[in-house]
C-alpha cells in the first residue's frame, strides 16, 4: 500500500524533507503523497519516515493502494538508478517496514 496523508493532517510540513523519494509535497488543502513516488521508504527505512514525524501521525496505509514490499523495492530501484539497494532477501528491520516488528503504523 502506498501512504497517505489524511484530512487530519495540520500543514506543518515536518514530512515532506524526510521522503526518501521526494513523494510528499505541498496541495491544495493538505500535504499529499504522489503513490507513484512512495515505497512506503522499503529500501531505506524500517517505518514510513513520515508516520515518524508527523505529529498527529495521519501518514497512514492506503487500503486503495496495495503493493508488496517486492513491488516497492523495485519502485525505489527504478526512481533512484545508480543507488544500490539490498536484495530483496536482504532487506531487514531497518530497511522494510515488513520486516519490522515495531512498525509504526500496525494495527492502523
Ligand atoms: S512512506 Fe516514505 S516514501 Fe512514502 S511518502 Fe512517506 S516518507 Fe515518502
Ligand atoms: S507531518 Fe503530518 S501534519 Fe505535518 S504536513 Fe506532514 S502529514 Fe501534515
Amino acid at each position: 500500500m502506498a501512504t497517505h496523508i489524511t484530512d487530519e493532517c495540520i500543514n506543518c510540513g515536518a514530512c515532506e524533507p524526510e521522503c526518501p523519494n521526494g513523494a510528499i509535497a505541498e496541495g491544495d488543502e493538505i500535504f499529499v503523497i504522489d503513490p507513484s513516488l512512495c515505497t512506503e521508504c522499503v529500501g531505506f527505512h524500517g517505518d514510513e519516515a513520515c508516520q515518524a514525524v508527523c505529529p498527529v501521525e495521519c501518514c497512514i496505509p492506503n487500503p486503495d493502494i496495495r503493493e508488496d514490499e517486492g513491488q516497492l523495492l523495485a519502485k525505489a530501484v527504478k526512481l533512484h538508478p545508480g543507488q544500490s539497494f539490498p536484495a530483496e532477501d536482504e532487506l531487514d528491520e531497518t530497511t522494510s517496514r515488513f520486516r519490522n516488528p515495531d512498525w509504526v503504523n500496525e494495527g492502523r
